[in-house]
């Protein structure tokens, strides 16, 4: 089976350098808050181009500890889109917050710009906006900042899906007030276990979010603020060293498939993701739209192509959140979770399977 995503082929390409970092942390005999997390958190801003990275427990915690970093809190409203990880929403919940949902724009799947308008011009007093950099799409940032600046909301990117994607040459993560990282295993730059990051131009909110995520603790046992705990540990932070410096490579391997997909795909009847001008896109996943989805998907599977469906149900659809979550007209969202098919993507696809999935897709939709 080729699988949709597959980490473990990640850990095999970098194996003998994983095995030694973590090695080497056990036998440092420091697991928490030490030297490796401090030199991924410098090289990780490096690598975004900002000034300031606060290693965290996931990608939730990041949205959360970045929110509250930003002023957030109790009763705050909070426009994001409903087709995004549920994460997303469930931070800005866990933050205190009221999350708004507006609908997306159904070409690069990312927050619909007028949808945000409109929302903030209905609610005055609007906090923050999370907006998602989705599949490895940059939502439209320099729209979004204009936008924010003239309602006087801070802007967070939710970047869990966009290590390395640009606009403009500028590094998703680079463009907000500050933004959230997820290195869960099948993100495009992945631990092995949980992990996080917050990354910063604000000195104010780097300072916040470090204070945050250890109790509150400016100094040891004395709580300035009420934390918590949301520790990136020592060994996740030295194999993210390991593969920080492989990401712009494994992303363009991603782009390549993306391409070869592309190219063959052109002319069947599935809708293929866009990238905007301007954008560099690093396919999280190669997103494409088919109204027999389901029938396409088993199709799939009976030929030995594994695919995912991110997400089956818009977070407004879900148990946990229906009914009692302030919404705009969500229209591209509901059509989207019936067609959407994301086909295998990772860096490690072979030629032959690239080929296996192309030759399946072509058949199943003849
Ligand atoms: C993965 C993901 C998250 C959550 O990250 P975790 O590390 O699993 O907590 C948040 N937002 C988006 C868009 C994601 O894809």
């Amino acid at each position: 089976m080729i699988l949709p995503a597959d980490p473990k082929r990640n850990y095999i390409a970098h194996r003998q350098h994983i095995v030694s970092a973590i090695q080497r942390v056990l036998d440092g005999g420091w697991y928490i808050l030490g030297q490796e997390v401090e030199a991924f958190e410098r090289e990780f801003a490096a690598y975004i181009g900002v000034a300031h990275g606060i290693g965290v427990a996931s990608g939730t915690d990041a949205v959360l500890l970045a929110l509250r970093a930003a002023g957030v809190g109790a009763g705050d409203a909070v426009v994001t889109v409903s087709h995004t990880a549920v994460a997303t929403v469930a931070a800005i919940e866990l933050a205190g917050a009221i999350p708004v949902l507006v609908d997306v724009d159904p070409e690069t799947f990312t927050m619909d710009v007028q949808a945000l308008e409109a929302a903030l011009e209905l609610r005055p007093g609007v906090k923050a906006i999370v907006a998602v950099h989705l599949y490895g799409h940059p939502a439209d940032m320099p729209r979004i900042l204009e936008i924010a600046s003239r309602y006087g909301a801070a802007v967070v990117e939710d970047c869990a899906q966009s290590h390395g994607a640009s606009i403009e040459g500028r590094k998703t993560g680079a463009w907000g007030n500050v933004a959230a990282f997820s290195f869960y295993p099948t993100k495009n730059l992945g631990a092995l276990g949980d992990g996080g990051a917050i990354v910063t131009n604000d000195a104010g909110i780097a300072d916040r979010a470090r204070i945050l995520r250890q109790y509150g603790w400016r100094t040891r046992y004395v709580s300035d603020v009420a934390g918590l705990n949301s520790r990136l540990d020592e060994m996740q932070a030295a194999i993210l060293r390991v593969k920080l410096p492989h990401l712009d490579i494994e992303n363009n391997k991603r782009r390549e498939i993306a391409a070869r997909y592309d190219r063959a795909l052109a002319s069947s009847p599935l809708r293929l993701p866009v990238a905007k001008p301007n954008v560099h896109h690093v396919y999280h996943q190669y997103t494409v739209r088919y109204d027999r989805r389901d029938s396409l998907q088993a199709a799939l599977k009976t030929a030995g192509v594994g695919t995912a469906v991110l997400y089956p149900q818009p977070v407004h659809r879900q148990g946990a959140y229906s009914g009692r979550l302030p919404q705009s007209n969500l229209v591209h969202t509901e059509k989207i979770c019936r067609e959407i098919l994301c086909l295998p993507m990772h860096p490690h696809l072979r030629d032959d399977e690239v080929q296996t999935v192309i030759d399946a897709v072509l058949e199943a939709v003849r």
